[in-house]
């Protein structure tokens, strides 16, 4: 299995995760936003499924697509229905006052919060209050390449998940084989740890055409994920023993307060309202005239590159790649340069998939 094919994997599991979530259900919930790639200084999930409150994630549309930081975070959540000087309003955020008072004046800036000067002193008074939009976080690994060895390497990392308890659950995605038991059953991982399969190579082959329109894009579940315990103090792993190299010293690990928990998920998630999982078009070469998206299993849209004929991935498919040719200007001749051509089409089709996950937008 190559990167190429990891890239794509994880792709289609966004997109399956965004139709299917959760799994094995009749309908796909409405509340649901993926992304990938996102997580912490320590630990970056390969897919996160928030899953959302309805009208929570509504309301969540009020502040706009861009994402609200930490300090931006402390300074809305904590606003006043009435007008009040902001360090009688706002608890004290750990760090200097000034620092405060920036964040004020970003949040006036983008309209999010309103703000005035009296005294010499800054008041504030918010706009909406802002709503418990996050219910849960799912986060899947995705290996479509489950060996032995991609198993043991894959272990630590899990036990990590586990241990801190950032994510209420979390899964492990890989290709199906069609045995009668899937091998990952077998591999040594935690047992609070899902695991699904997805029937990735039929998908690769397409249909009979060759084009890959058709086919279902579903997954299985082999074993379902034990709940963690996002709201209990978590136990981040800094170092352990290496197995087998008779290192006697002990595991070192520190404890983390729930509240800090509850403000590193909200934070993620406010990064994955702002990208979604179709950002990766922005690292991408949507302009060279060999990209273009293709529809699998019924309409996930995947990049696809016609000068290799597959799928091509997010390094590859760069400035630095041989077979780069830009779109000819002719291409762009209906609208252009204000609306661009088939590679600003691109990304215009993919922000508006985004931001059908993200209503009130
Ligand atoms: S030729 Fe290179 S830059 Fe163009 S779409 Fe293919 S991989 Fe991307």
């Amino acid at each position: 299995m190559t990167g190429r094919s990891e890239f794509t994997f994880e792709l289609l599991v966004c997109a399956w995760a965004e139709r299917k979530w959760p799994p094995e259900s009749t309908s796909a919930s409405p509340a649901i936003i993926v992304a990938r790639q996102l997580g912490t200084k320590r630990r970056r999930w390969d897919t996160l499924i928030f899953e959302c409150d309805p009208d929570g994630l509504r309301d969540r549309a009020k502040f706009g697509s861009e994402r609200l930081d930490g300090d931006l975070l402390h300074v809305i959540r904590n606003a006043p229905p009435d007008w009040q000087y902001y360090r009688d309003a706002l608890p004290h955020p750990g760090y200097p006052w000034r620092y405060v008072r920036k964040s004020i004046h970003r949040a006036a800036d983008r309209g999010i919060l309103e703000t005035r000067k009296r005294r010499n002193r800054i008041e504030i008074r918010r706009k909406w209050s802002y709503s418990d939009w996050l219910r849960r976080v799912v986060a899947i690994e995705n290996k479509p390449d489950l060996t032995a060895s991609a198993a043991r390497a894959l272990t630590p990392q899990l036990e990590y998940d586990v241990a801190m308890g950032l994510a209420d659950e979390v899964w492990v995605a890989t290709t199906e084989t069609g045995e009668r038991f899937e091998p990952v059953l077998f591999e040594d991982l935690p047992v609070e740890v899902g695991l699904l399969t997805v029937d990735y190579e039929s998908i690769e082959r397409g249909d009979s055409t060759g084009d890959g329109v058709s086919g279902v894009l579903d997954a299985t579940v082999h074993w379902y994920p034990r709940s963690l315990e996002t709201d209990k103090p978590g136990t981040r792993i800094l170092e352990r023993p290496t197995i087998g190299d008779g290192d006697a010293s002990a595991a070192r690990f520190e404890y983390v307060d729930p509240g800090e928990k509850t403000a590193t998920r909200l934070e993620i998630a406010e990064r994955a309202y702002e990208r979604g999982w179709r950002s990766y078009v922005e690292t991408m070469r949507p302009d060279c005239r060999y990209f273009e998206l293709r529809s699998k299993c019924g309409g996930a849209l995947l990049p696809w590159c016609r000068a290799h004929d597959r799928s091509q991935n997010a390094r590859e498919c760069s400035g630095g790649c041989p077979a780069f040719e830009p779109e000819p200007p002719t291409w762009r001749t209906r609208g252009w340069p204000i609306e661009g051509g088939p590679g600003q089409g691109v990304q215009q089709l993919l922000e508006t998939q985004r931001e059908r996950q993200r209503p009130g937008l």
